[in-house]
């Protein structure tokens, strides 16, 4: 390729301050170093991550930065040592990664590489503890590895799934994160069986993955619970069947559910990250068998608190991150799923824009108007 081993000048959306609009900029794109990969990123999406590190409330301020971390794209060219991708493979980057060496890489039972987890404060590559992108010479921070907010990026080998190339980037760019956030939380970690009756706590993209997920189980009742009653019409397009508001009851949702479902449901799953939807999640789940699943990342001083009661009726409470996905190791799966059709993605896709309009996507996502707004760095 022409391009390989030269810094490459291409446009990229900026955010140079926390909240302020981002700005379409000329930057500079270093060639990969050892263990990295250039990629063109064809389509990338927004999530709700973006849009917290960017007003940064209560997150540390890493500013200028290049955000951006749910896309598709194409290999441009390889750095040193990289021997699983080639310059034309179609990747998925992940804003989490896997080395396949350490500990938990090796482990069957775990996703949480120790040399690839997120980190959200790093700004940099970590092979060398510099960025790879500059405006006239100035570097510009990097986001969870991925910056994908540009036409070009440079990411660790380790946060890339090779993906079948006849996949839609389009369409598959939304399971690099929200997607497969929700959706493994209920089908490799919640576990349905056929006919058991599934409540997903908030409504937003990652509980609708966490749905998509029930309904591909066989689930023969899900009850969707969110504050925001605009939420149950969406959610019917995804096989909620039934609807609960929290704020339509004097007494808690835990107590709502359990009546409902005589006894208790089989499997819930909270996509919400508040911490009482946690603990009702836990608490309306069936004794005996019941199992919880939590995704939603709490506050910092957020305490979740339970009478061990609950856990010697042999209710279960379990955590996930990345829906229990290896990124490298697995998501080529979920992309042959979709390809085999047997996942709905185009639900999600709610909103398309080119990539010069990435603030009308902000906007979409602030209004809550948008499930997934796509953005295609092509006019
Ligand atoms: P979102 O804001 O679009 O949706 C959250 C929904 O929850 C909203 O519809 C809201 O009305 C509802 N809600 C809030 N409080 C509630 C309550 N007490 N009871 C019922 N409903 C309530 O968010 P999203 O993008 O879908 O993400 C959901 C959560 O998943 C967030 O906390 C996010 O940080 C987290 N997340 C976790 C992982 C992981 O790996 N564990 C990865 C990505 C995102
Ligand atoms: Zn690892």
């Amino acid at each position: 390729m022409a391009t390989a081993g030269k810094v490459i000048k291409c446009k990229a959306a900026v955010a140079w301050e926390a909240g302020k609009p981002l700005s379409i900029e000329e930057v500079e794109v270093a060639p990969p170093q050892a263990m990295e990969v250039r990629v063109k990123i064809l389509y990338t999406a927004l999530c709700h991550t973006d849009v917290y590190f960017w007003e940064a409330k209560g997150q540390t301020p890493v500013f200028p930065r290049i955000l951006g971390h749910e896309a598709g794209g194409i290999v441009e060219s390889v750095g040193e040592g990289v021997t699983e991708l080639a310059p034309g493979d179609h990747v998925l980057p992940v804003f989490t990664g896997e080395c396949k060496e350490c500990a938990h890489c090796q482990s069957e039972e775990s996703n949480m590489c120790d040399l690839l987890r997120i980190n959200v404060d790093r700004g940099v590559m970590i092979g060398d503890g510099q960025s790879r992108f500059t405006i006239k010479g100035k570097p510009i921070f990097h986001f969870v590895g991925t910056s994908t907010f540009s036409e070009y990026t440079v990411i660790h080998v380790g946060c890339l799934a090779k993906i079948n190339p006849e996949a839609p980037l389009d369409k598959v760019c939304i399971m690099s994160c929200g997607f497969c956030t929700g959706f493994g939380a209920t089908v490799n970690v919640a576990k349905p069986k056929r006919g058991q009756t599934v409540a997903i706590f908030g409504l937003g993209a990652v509980g609708l993955a966490a749905m998509e997920g029930a309904r591909i189980s066989g689930a023969s009742r899900i009850i969707g619970v969110d504050l925001n009653p605009a939420k149950w019409e969406q959610a019917k397009k995804f096989g909620c069947t039934d609807f609960v508001n929290p704020k339509d009851y004097s007494k808690p949702v835990q107590e709502v559910l359990i009546e409902m479902t005589n006894g208790g449901v089989d499997r819930a799953v909270e996509c919400t990250g508040n911490i009482n939807a946690m603990i009702s999640a836990f608490e309306c789940v069936h004794d005996g068998w019941g199992v919880a699943v939590l995704v939603g990342v709490p506050t910092k001083d957020d305490v979740f608190k339970t009478h061990p009661m609950n856990f010697l009726n042999e209710k279960t409470l379990k955590g996930t991150f990345f829906g229990n996905y290896k990124p490298r190791t697995d998501l080529p799966n979920v992309v042959e799923m979709y390809m085999r059709k047997e996942l709905e993605l185009e639900k999600f896709i709610t909103h398309s824009v080119p990539f010069s309009q990435i603030n009308t996507a902000f906007d979409l996502m602030l209004k809550g108007e948008s499930i997934r707004c796509v953005m295609r760095m092509e006019e």
